[in-house]
This record gives C-alpha cells, structure tokens and sequence, in this order.
C-alpha cells in the first residue's frame, strides 16, 4: 500500500485502503475515516462503469493519475491557485458525447477512450505524434494550472513572453489555426513538439509535461545498479528538489539516448523520440526556474 503524505510504500496497520481498491486496484491509503484516498477524493466525475470495458480503461487512467500525483507532491506544487481554483478531474467516456481532453480553471477532463491502446495509438498516428500516453496528457493538461500560478502575474511573465511568445495572442483562432494546416512542417529546434508551435500556452504545457518526464524517469534511475560520479548520485538523491538545471539535463540526456537504445534492441520505437535542441533547453530551464522561485517564496512566507 502506498502511503503518499510520507511518499513511502507502507504496510497496512492504522491506514486503510482506499475504497477504489477493490474495483480498481488504488494502492493509496486513507487518512482517518476518509473513503477514499488523495488520489481518487480529486476525481469530481467518473465515467459511466455499466461495463467491464470502461472498469478496466478507468483503472489505468488513476493508474497514471496517481503518477501525476505523486509528481506534483515530489516537487511541492500545490493543488489550489492563487484564485481558489481547486485540481479536479472529470474522467467521461464519449459513448453518447464527444469528449475533448483539456482544461479549464483546475478540472482536467479527460477523455475514457485515450486509456484504450488501440484507439489511443489511432490518434497518435492520425495527429502525427511520436508519443501520446495517459500520463502525457495529464502532465500536459497540468501544466496549464501551473502556468497560471507560476507564470501569471509573476516577474516570470516577462521572461515567458520572450522565450515562449505572446500569450495574448487569440488561443481559439490559433488552435483553429493550428488544425486547419496542411503543411506540417514546423521548426523542430525552437519547438519540442508540433502541437507546441500552436500557441504560446500549449508551448508551455508541453514543456512543463516534458519537465515531469525528466524528473521522473531521473528518479527512476536513482534505483537502478548503475556506477555514476558524485555529483549525478547527489541529483538523484531527489531529483525534484535539484536546483541546478544543468546537473538534471547532463544525467537526462545520456540517459535518454541510453533508454531509445535499449527500446531499439527490444524492436521497439524509442522510448523518447524529441531532441531537446538549446532553444527548447532554454524554455525547459524556465519551468524549472518558476518552480524554484515558487517553492523559494512558500518557504519564506510559511
Ligand atoms: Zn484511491
Ligand atoms: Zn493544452
């Protein structure tokens, strides 16, 4: 049983089990007399379980909901804005209505059928992307919270508005935009993907998702039998809290090119198919930036 206010597998003895565990296997425990654990209390709508279908594509959904979770409690992101916007998920299956993945002031609504390997692959190949996942989509979407409280109004606006563009550009003429091109060429060194170049805010949000991939698979790492110099073991101690960018992307990219080898000689597709070329260096180093100033100011003010 995972217990996330300590971040530690524990044993079951005071705690209990969430109420989601026997129908869907959360391995997170409850505090007191709650019925449900931190994970599954922030899941505001759940889809339709009238079959055995939608009970099992909903489970990998939390599954990958959980690893959000524990993310954004790694790097000590709060889950309220400044405005009261509270994080919320509406996870819907489309079978009646259509269902668009996003997010609007805190609720992360996402759509059932991404859960579905090959609806999800579908897409994938019909979006022309070399990666989409649960876990993707939910680092995606909340980075979109995230630029509310630590871009908005803050001394990072003018820096975002420098390496990211303006965000006061129309976002719905943009998107539109953005899925009327025919040509599907865009500049890969300035963009870590092709959805980033349609707007300012998606820009962000991809890479804000691409800065959860990193730390988390540095983290992963950290367990792993492998001889590394001090100061790489020193970032892996808790490569969420490193303050020194560089010393994350000099363990990050050996590390991927490593991980793309590996998939290659299990006849796989790469497990990180992006380059990380300096512009998106730079706009990867902002997230980080951000995060560290927010964390710095809650430190002094507590
Ligand atoms: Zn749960
Ligand atoms: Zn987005």
């Amino acid at each position: 049983m995972f217990d996330p206010s300590s971040i530690n597998l524990t044993k079951l003895a005071f705690n209990q089990s969430c109420r989601n565990r026997e129908i869907i296997g959360c391995n997170w425990c409850v505090k007191g007399a709650d019925w449900y654990c931190d994970s599954c209390r922030l899941t505001r709508t759940i889809p339709h379980l009238g079959s055995t279908r939608n009970v099992m594509l909903w489970r990998r959904v939390e599954e990958a909901k959980r690893r959000l979770l524990y993310d954004l409690r790694r790097l000590g992101l709060p889950l309220v804005s400044r405005s009261g916007d509270r994080v919320a998920f509406d996870i819907l299956s489309d079978e009646i209505n259509p269902i668009l993945t996003g997010h609007l002031s805190g609720v992360i609504t996402l759509n059932l059928a991404e859960a579905d390997d090959v609806e999800r692959e579908a897409r994938r190949v019909a979006f022309r992307e070399p990666y989409r996942t649960l876990l993707g989509h939910f680092r995606h979407e909340i980075g979109h919270f995230y630029w509310d409280l630590l871009v908005n109004s803050t001394t990072f606006q003018a820096p975002f508005k420098l390496i990211f563009g303006d965000e006061t550009q129309d976002y719905q003429a943009a998107i539109s935009s953005y899925y009327g091109r025919t040509d599907r060429s865009y500049d890969r060194s300035g963009f870590i993907s092709e959805y980033a170049t349609s707007h300012p805010w998606e820009d962000w949000a991809e890479t804000f998702a691409h800065f959860l991939h990193i730390l988390s698979t540095l983290d992963s790492l950290a367990g792993l039998p492998l001889s590394l110099d001090e100061r790489a073991r020193q970032t892996l101690t808790d490569p969420y809290l490193e303050s020194d960018f560089e010393a994350l992307l000099a363990l990050w990219s050996p590390l991927s090119r490593g991980l793309n080898e590996l998939n290659r000689s299990l006849g796989m597709n790469d497990a990180y198919p992006f380059d990380i070329s300096p512009a998106v260096k730079g706009k990867l180093h902002l997230v980080h930036m951000a995060i560290v100033a927010f964390r710095e100011q809650q430190r002094l003010a507590a």
